[in-house]
């Protein structure tokens, strides 16, 4: 496991609120007792952008909710987390997604062209703000987000790639952007050993 990373306290505090959406009061304290984050039980991290977590406390809530629903079932709960995560982003206008205004999606330019103008954006909050490198390649077929260290590092070992949530928050993101539905898949994860975790967003929606 590497060293614990540490994170802005706006990115624990948003993930918190998405959980609670899905998962309900009840719900969140579950996780808070599963995760051993009791410290958390209504008294979420403040809204700012000071590097007061952890990338560990962010994995072991995410596994606290793989647990509470079982591998299975959890993975359709983690992308509604990761959607509500953007939602609420988006809401708020936090630094943690780096999307300002709704002016990029009333840009006037092609849908790939937004689409990159957006998944540029996100790299550079999580270069900036989220303390979480990564960058962004390309191919003719689709982008990929890179990202060389993720809280699935301070998860158990699983057999199929982890990171749902981050999946959730880029699926929302292109649906927000262009009102058509993508599918976006992890094809290399850090917990089962790959070199980074790999999101690949099609150019072309379903
Ligand atoms: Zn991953």
């Amino acid at each position: 496991m590497p060293e614990d990373r540490k994170m802005p306290n706006d990115a624990l505090r948003l993930f918190f609120l998405a959980i609670e959406e899905v998962m309900g009061k009840d719900g969140m304290r579950a996780v808070l007792r599963g995760a051993k984050l009791d410290k958390y039980m209504d008294n979420y991290p403040p809204k700012n952008l000071e590097l007061g977590v952890t990338m560990a406390e962010y994995g072991a809530a995410t596994q606290a909710v793989e647990d509470f629903y079982g591998l299975r079932g959890a993975r359709a709960m983690l992308l509604r987390v990761g959607r509500a995560i953007f939602n609420y982003g988006m809401k708020e206008q936090s630094a943690v997604l780096g999307l300002a205004g709704h002016a990029l999606r009333l840009m006037p330019v092609p849908m790939t062209a937004k689409m990159k103008l957006l998944l540029e954006q996100m790299a550079a909050a999580g270069n900036k703000t989220v303390n979480q490198p990564v960058y962004l390649e390309e191919d003719a077929e689709a982008f990929y987000l890179v990202y060389p260290a993720c809280m699935c590092e301070y998860r158990p070992k699983h057999e199929t790639p982890t990171c749902h949530i981050t999946v959730g928050i880029l699926s929302e993101a292109m649906k927000w952007l262009t009102d058509k539905n993508f599918n976006i898949q992890e094809i290399e994860c850090l917990n089962l050993g790959g070199k980074s975790c790999r999101f690949r967003v099609p150019k072309t929606p379903q």
